[in-house]
């Protein structure tokens, strides 16, 4: 192992390098995503995706170079997740798979990522999706046991919308190197003349984010020993290859780790050293807390951090980091879209840079997987805004010009442009309206509750509701036809004007309120026709936000999603949604739900200004959905829902932040619904099966109704139930949306009563547990009418 450090530059200039942890890979124009799905479809082959993957990422590495980074990232790249490369990598494919020499390892990839549940996908069309279609309503995915035909499940990459593949691990699962598909990509880059930075996740971060099946008793952290040498062989193999530098990512250095894998830390890296290989230990998402004088005792050649999740931490790190190493700030911010404030990053650096003796490494916080590509299309956006933008390309400059004001070039234009820019927006009148603010400022401490306590509500309501005993009702959305979102597209291109457009969607919410009567729901909906995306059709009608029009983030496999960016104080400028709900109410004589997205999903799910508090802002979305609560209700809406299945994912990383969190997002959705009074009832909905430990805080946003995803695992939901009784009323989802399978009568009957055994039979509703826009009308009457007679069996038995 070296100690000294050594790079390629030459030791009269000071040495500051730039790099980024990871660039993105879809394509600025989702060249991946095309070509994944033209392949899955069967239209192009192995070798043709393959080029488009070459031709991607000589691309990529060819932005960084010409942006003046020092080393360019090899081993970002991936045809659908870095994690499931990396299985394929350290030659872990769970054997349930069953895969034969025969099958070409992206064949064998693709089927780990997508499964083949679906007869079409062995026949190269693609599988159901395999989560919930709202474009950023990621549910698990749902586990259908050990079948070779299930995909691996997918989970959220820490506190981001990105979803890795979660590898399985046994206490029989072996390792060994099994793909050169990285060695490949080094080879590839060096061709093109880069210097190599090679790009992998570390050995603890891996192991801690797969999952054990079967045993229930084998702990993954036993695996590492196992894991360790092949580690090593792989980073041998990097050095052979010439690789100066390879960059090992522990984000779970940033988590709340149970002594064991900390303690693992300091063996499992001593071991890594003996390759010889150089290695920048990188952190990000979280700051490093008691894990910090771990990290910087590590036996690596260099540390990067988060110098923006991690700020207060840097100058203890600068001074706990022995000096032969390298230290790597990732001081602009890889998870926003904001430009950097260059002046306050140099007051940050060039101290830093002195206590480091002119050594430093300059970095974005985290791979920039997280940001759209460019600017450069966007040229629709708002003049004044714009120029307060950066997405992954505009931080590569950024970067740059961070190294060279650090290494005394006289201060660049670049700078003057940045600083102008941020005093455009410092002064700009989007960001402070002072008659919302003003209104913001008057609310009253007890905006954030309802007139009564819930018992008294729950009378009020059922007098004027007068429903049955189990009522049933669904989520919100139907089916999204190829003939609704080819309206939407006509009318969004003006071929079909307003009125042409809003009489179509009345003639689909006649046809959803007809079969949800001939169903016999309780409680009816409009069904979500007119909105293409539950965040983004509230944030087209809010004044504050933004919308770019090539501005994709990869959420998983080919799948992108296009965050709106809330730059200003948002404000609801009219009713939003009232017409829509007064028109379905007139059709029916059963209670409709009025449909709202609330605030902490629609601040989770965005792009949100980083200029003042989230929670700040939080505020002022539920000031904008509590006025359309109060519309709603004006207009004799009854009962009205407000969406929050983003809730659970807004967790801090740390579980010391979790309360004050959870305070703040639960007030938030208080105050959105803090408008209705007693005889209005409030439903919710929450998606996400892991929200079982934040049960009380959930009951803290005193609904009067949630429905929740449940389906997943029941047992565990009951479990949490038994620990806390929830107070209000409550639908655990009787059966999973993400199924085409039409759940029987008798399935929703037992689950139900189950969990009547921890509810009161009065208090329980009876739900499917997530919309149902990526469902077919022929499955959805099918499994909804099966629905409906269990609810009836149920009253039947009371
Ligand atoms: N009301 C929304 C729907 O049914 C809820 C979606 C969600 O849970 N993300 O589509
Ligand atoms: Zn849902």
């Amino acid at each position: 192992m070296q100690t000294t450090f050594n790079t390629s530059a030459s030791s009269a200039a000071p040495a500051i390098l730039s790099h980024v942890p990871g660039y993105p890979r879809i394509g600025a124009a989702r060249e991946l995503k095309f070509a994944l799905e033209s392949h899955w479809r069967g239209e192009i082959d192995e070798t043709a995706l393959q080029a488009v993957g070459r031709q991607l990422r000589a691309r990529h590495w060819e932005e960084q170079q010409l942006a003046g980074l020092d080393l360019v990232s090899v081993g970002d790249f991936a045809y659908y997740d870095q994690v499931a490369s990396l299985i394929q990598l350290l030659g872990c494919e769970p054997a349930r798979y069953g895969f034969s020499p025969a099958q070409s390892e992206l064949s064998r990839y693709f089927r780990m990522a997508r499964g083949a549940s679906h007869p079409a996908a062995a026949h190269g069309t693609p599988a159901p999706p395999a989560n919930c279609e709202h474009s950023q309503c990621q549910h698990g995915r749902h586990d259908a046991g050990l079948a070779s035909s299930a995909a691996l499940e997918m989970s959220k990459w820490f506190d981001t919308n990105y979803h890795y593949l979660v590898p399985e691990f046994s206490e029989y699962t072996e390792f060994a190197l099994a793909s050169s598909r990285l060695f490949d990509e080094v080879a590839e880059a060096q061709a093109l003349g880069h210097s190599v930075k090679a790009v992998l996740l570390g050995p603890l971060s891996f192991l801690w984010l797969g999952k054990v099946r079967g045993e229930q008793h084998f702990e993954r952290l036993e695996l590492l020993e196992r894991l360790l040498p092949v580690y090593g062989a792989l980073l041998s193999r990097l050095k052979r290859q010439g690789v100066s530098w390879v960059q090992i990512d522990e984000p779970i250095l940033g988590l709340d780790l149970p002594p064991a894998w900390r303690n693992a830390f300091e063996t499992a890296y001593w071991q890594l050293n003996q390759a010889g290989a150089q290695l920048l230990l990188a952190t990000y998402f979280s700051p490093l807390e008691e894990n910090l004088s771990l990290a910087c005792r590590l036996p690596v050649a260099g540390l990067h951090v988060d110098g923006v999740r991690a700020a207060h931490e840097l100058t203890s790190i600068a001074d706990w980091l022995p000096l032969h190493k390298v230290l790597s700030v990732g001081i602009v911010d890889g998870r926003n879209i904001w430009r950097c404030d260059l002046d306050a990053a140099l007051a940050i650096l060039q101290p830093l840079l002195a206590k480091r003796q002119g050594k430093l490494w300059l970095s974005t916080s985290c791979s920039l997987l997280h940001v759209p590509y460019t600017l450069a299309a966007e040229h629709q956006l708002d003049p004044e805004v714009r120029p307060w933008l950066a997405f992954a390309h505009e931080k590569l400059a950024e970067l740059a010009v961070l190294k060279q004001a650090l290494q005394g070039a006289a201060y660049p234009a670049a700078l003057a442009t940045s600083r102008a820019a941020l005093a455009s927006r410092a002064h700009s009148l989007h960001l402070h309206r002072p008659d919302l603010r003003a209104r913001l400022a008057a609310l009253p401490a007890h905006a954030d509750q309802r007139q009564s306590p819930f018992a008294k509500r729950q009378q009020v309501q059922q007098a004027r509701l007068q429903l049955p005993a189990f009522p049933t009702t669904t989520i919100g959305s139907f089916q999204q036809t190829g003939a609704i979102r080819a309206a939407r597209a006509a009318f969004k291109r003006g071929e079909l004007d307003q009125a042409g457009y809003a009489e179509r969607m009345r003639a689909e919410i006649a046809d959803a309120v007809q079969r949800q009567e001939a169903l016999g729901l309780d409680v009816l909906v409009h069904g979500e026709a007119e909105r293409n995306d539950m965040v983004e059709y509230f944030g087209e009608q809010l004044e504050g936000f933004l919308f770019s029009r090539h501005g994709w983030v990869q959420s998983y496999g080919s799948r992108c999603v296009k965050p709106p960016i809330i730059y200003g104080d948002v404000r609801r400028p009219q009713a939003m949604t009232v017409d829509w709900s007064v028109y379905t109410q007139s059709l029916t004589d059963k209670p409709v739900k009025g449909m709202l997205t609330g605030p902490v999903t629609i601040l989770q799910w965005s792009f949100v200004r980083e200029d003042q508090p989230r929670q700040e802002t939080a505020r002022q979305l539920a000031l904008a959905i509590r006025d359309e609560v109060a519309d709603l209700q004006q207009a004799g809406i009854a009962i009205i829902q407000i969406d929050e299945p983003a809730v659970r994912e807004g967790l801090p990383l740390r579980r010391s932040r979790w309360d004050a969190y959870l305070d703040w997002a639960t007030r938030a959705f208080r105050i959105a619904a803090g408008a209705a009074s007693d005889a209005t009832q409030i439903h919710s909905h929450i998606c996400y099966a892991e929200f079982n430990e934040i049960l009380p805080q959930i009951a803290a946003m005193d609904a009067d109704v949630i429905t929740i995803e449940t389906s997943r695992s029941d047992a565990e939901l009951l479990q949490a139930l038994r620990r806390f009784p929830y107070p209000n009323e409550i639908g655990p989802g009787v059966y999973d949306i993400h199924s085409p399978r039409v759940p029987a009568q008798e399935e929703m009957v037992r689950l139900l009563q189950r969990a009547a055994t921890v509810v009161p039979a009065a208090h329980l509703w009876v739900n499917p547990d997530c919309g149902l826009k990526t469902r077919g009308w022929a499955e959805t009457e099918s499994a909804l009418r099966n629905m409906v007679a269990a609810a009836r069996q149920l009253r039947a038995g009371l």
